[in-house]
C-alpha cells in the first residue's frame, strides 16, 4: 500500500475509529446508494400528481413559484392564505366546500347566472371564455353546455382540485382549462370573448373582487367583449325594524327584570354601537317604508379601478305614513346582456346576500316625509377587502346627520 494512503488509513482508524479503509469504503457506497433510491422515490411521489393531472395546464405561462405549488402542493401558495385576500368570504375560505356549496345551493344566484348564459348561446358559440374566480367551475360547465369553445377557468383558491373533477366528469377537458392563480398574476395564451364573473359581495362590493374583475377586462378581453354581468346597481330605502331595536337596545333595560341588576346604563352604548357596523339579514318588505332609490348605478363594461376607490350617490325617499325608522335597508341587482336580472331586493326572493343594513338612531316619519342625503363607500385603505361606508341622511329640511360604518369580518 503507497505511503499516502496507508496515512489517510491510519487517520480513518485514528479518529473515526474503523477497522481499515476498504471498511469505510463499503459503508459510505452503501449510504450512497440508499440516498439515491430514497431520492428517486420521494421525487416519484412529487410527481404523480403531474402525471395523472388530467386537465392540461401546459399552455398557460404562470410564475414559476406558483406552477411548482400549483403542482405538487395541496395547500394554496402562501400568498392567499391572508385573510384579506382572495382566499375568504365571509369569514370562510374559498378552498372549503361549504362557502361553495351555499353559493350554489342558492338557487335565485345559480339559475339566474345559468339562464343569462344558456340564453345567451348565441353569443356563446364557438367563442373563447375567461370565467374569472370559477370556484368549483359551475358557471365555466354552463360557458360549455352554451357552446363556448374554450373556457380558461381562472381561480386563485386551492377549489381547482374540485373544479377540475367536475370538469372531467362531465366530460368537458378538452373545452375547459383550469388556471390557478390570482387574475392579476396569471396569463392566458389568447385573448377572450366573454368574462363570465359572479363577484359579488355584501352590498355589492364587500370583498372587492370587481377590481380584478376589471382588471381582467382591461386585459384580456377582445375589443366589444362582452362581461356577464354588465351592469349593477345599489338601491336604499329606509328602514323599519322594531325586532331589531329591542334585541340590540331594549335588551338592556330588561335585563333588571330577569336578573335583579340595573344595566340600562349600557343601552347608551348599545346605541352608539348599532350604529358603525353593517349588518347582513333578509328583511321582509314590509319592513321597507319608502320606495327605493337607485343610489349607484355602475356599468362594467367601462367604469374603472380608480373609480371603485370612491363609489357615491345621493338618494332622497319619500316615507309611507306614520312609522319608526331604524335604519336603511340597502341592496342591489345586477345585469346581463339581453337584459336578464338577478336581484337581491327583499321585494324578490330571498338570496344568500340578503341585504345590508345602516342603522341610525330612530326616527319618527309622516306620510310624505323626505330622507334624503348620499352614500359613500370606499375599500378600506388597509384591509381591501373590506369597506368603510359613510352616509349622510337629513329628514325633511332639519339638520343633516353622518355616520361612518365598517363592514369588515361580517358575523
Ligand atoms: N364562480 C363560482 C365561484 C364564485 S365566488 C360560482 O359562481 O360558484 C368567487 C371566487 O373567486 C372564489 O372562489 C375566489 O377564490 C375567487 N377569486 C376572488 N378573487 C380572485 C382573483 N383575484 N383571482 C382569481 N380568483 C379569485
Amino acid at each position: 500500500m503507497p505511503t499516502k494512503v496507508k496515512a489517510i488509513e491510519h487517520i480513518i482508524i485514528k479518529y473515526f475509529n474503523f477497522k481499515s479503509v476498504w471498511y469505510t469504503c463499503i459503508v459510505y457506497y452503501l449510504s450512497y446508494q440508499l440516498s439515491v433510491t430514497l431520492y428517486i422515490k420521494l421525487a416519484d411521489i412529487n410527481l404523480k400528481p403531474k402525471m395523472t393531472s388530467t386537465i392540461s395546464d401546459i399552455d398557460i405561462k404562470r410564475k414559476a413559484s406558483d406552477v411548482d405549488l400549483a403542482e405538487v402542493s395541496e395547500s394554496p401558495p402562501k400568498k392567499y392564505q391572508s385573510p384579506a385576500d382572495v382566499n375568504c368570504r365571509q369569514g370562510f375560505s374559498y378552498a372549503r366546500l361549504s362557502i361553495h356549496r351555499d353559493m350554489i345551493g342558492d338557487y335565485e344566484r345559480t339559475n339566474c347566472y345559468r339562464q343569462a348564459i344558456l340564453s345567451n348561446y348565441k353569443l356563446f358559440y364557438k367563442k373563447i371564455v375567461a370565467d374569472v374566480g370559477a370556484g368549483t367551475g359551475i358557471l365555466s360547465v354552463f360557458c360549455a353546455q352554451a357552446g363556448a369553445k374554450k373556457v380558461y377557468a381562472i381561480e386563485g383558491s386551492c377549489v381547482t382540485a374540485v373544479a377540475r373533477e367536475v370538469i372531467k366528469v362531465n366530460g368537458l377537458e378538452e373545452k375547459i382549462v383550469v388556471v390557478w392563480g390570482k387574475v392579476e398574476e396569471v396569463s392566458l395564451p389568447e385573448k377572450v370573448d366573454i368574462i363570465v364573473s359572479e363577484w359579488m359581495g355584501y352590498m355589492l362590493l364587500y370583498e372587492t373582487m370587481l377590481p380584478s374583475v376589471l382588471y381582467a377586462r382591461d386585459n384580456w378581453l377582445k375589443q366589444g367583449g362582452y362581461v356577464f354581468p354588465e351592469k349593477a346597481s345599489l338601491y336604499l330605502a329606509p328602514l323599519s325594524d322594531h325586532e331589531e331595536y329591542e334585541e340590540s337596545v331594549e335588551f338592556w333595560h330588561k335585563v333588571e327584570k330577569t336578573y335583579k341588576v340595573d344595566m340600562s346604563v349600557v343601552a347608551k352604548t348599545a346605541v352608539q354601537e348599532r350604529t358603525d357596523r353593517v349588518y347582513v339579514k333578509s328583511v321582509s318588505p314590509e319592513m321597507v317604508v319608502a320606495h327605493p332609490w337607485q343610489v349607484i348605478e355602475l356599468d362594467i363594461n367601462t367604469v374603472s379601478i380608480e373609480e371603485l376607490q370612491q363609489v357615491k350617490g345621493d338618494f332622497e325617499c319619500k316615507c309611507f305614513g306614520y312609522n319608526c325608522i331604524h335604519g336603511f335597508v340597502v341592496w342591489f341587482t345586477v345585469q346581463f346582456p339581453g337584459g336578464l336580472v338577478l336581484s337581491t331586493s327583499p321585494y324578490q326572493n330571498e338570496t344568500h346576500w340578503g341585504q345590508s343594513i345602516l342603522c341610525i338612531p330612530q326616527t319618527d316619519v309622516k306620510q310624505d316625509t323626505i330622507l334624503k342625503g348620499s352614500l359613500i363607500i370606499h375599500p378600506n385603505q388597509q384591509f381591501h377587502r373590506f369597506l368603510d361606508i359613510k352616509l349622510n341622511y337629513q329628514k325633511d329640511e332639519s339638520i343633516a346627520h353622518s355616520l361612518i360604518f365598517k363592514m369588515d369580518d361580517l358575523p
